[in-house]
C-alpha cells in the first residue's frame, strides 16, 4: 500500500462522512463520483495535517477550485465552519515536520479504509452500490 492508496482511502473517508454532500454549497452526489472531491485547507505538502480529518472537506469541483484560489477566503470559510479555535489549532500544528515510512501510509490507508466501511455501513447499510469498491472482481473461465 502506497501514499496514493492513503490518499485514496482518506478522501473516500472524508467525502462519505459528509454524506456525500459540498460542505460549502450543499449540492448532493451519487457516489462513485469525481464531482465532490476532498479538499485539504493546509496543502497536502503538509504531511503531519495531509491525513487530518480536521483538514479535510467534502467540497463539489468548482466550491473546490473557488476555495483554493482564495486563500483568505478558505481560512475564513473554514473559521465558521469549524470554529475559531480548532482553525488555530489546526494552522499551528500544519507546520511541523512529519515524515511517513510505507508502513505509515499502509496503516493510514487500512484506517480510512475501515473508517469508510463504517461509515458506509451506518449511513446507507449492506450492499449499497458503494461497497462494489471493494468487493472482489470474479472472472469466469472456461478452462476446467
Ligand atoms: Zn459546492
Amino acid at each position: 500500500m502506497s501514499k496514493a492508496n492513503a490518499d485514496k482511502w482518506f478522501s473516500w473517508a472524508v467525502r462519505a462522512a459528509a454524506g456525500w454532500k459540498c460542505q460549502k454549497c450543499g449540492a448532493s452526489f451519487e457516489p462513485p463520483t469525481r464531482v465532490l472531491q476532498c479538499s485539504h485547507l493546509f496543502s497536502r505538502v503538509h504531511n503531519v495535517t495531509r491525513f487530518h480529518p480536521d483538514n479535510a472537506f467534502a467540497h463539489c469541483a468548482s466550491c473546490h477550485a473557488w476555495l483554493e484560489s482564495r486563500p483568505p477566503e478558505f481560512a475564513a470559510w473554514a473559521t465558521d465552519f469549524m470554529g475559531a479555535e480548532k482553525y488555530e489549532a489546526l494552522r499551528r500544528y500544519h507546520n511541523r515536520v512529519a515524515r511517513f515510512r510505507k508502513s505509515d501510509y499502509a496503516t493510514i490507508a487500512a484506517h480510512y479504509k475501515n473508517e469508510y466501511n463504517r461509515i458506509t455501513e451506518q449511513e446507507y447499510g449492506f450492499n449499497h452500490p458503494q461497497k462494489l469498491e471493494n468487493h472482489p472482481v470474479v472472472t469466469e473461465s472456461n478452462d476446467d
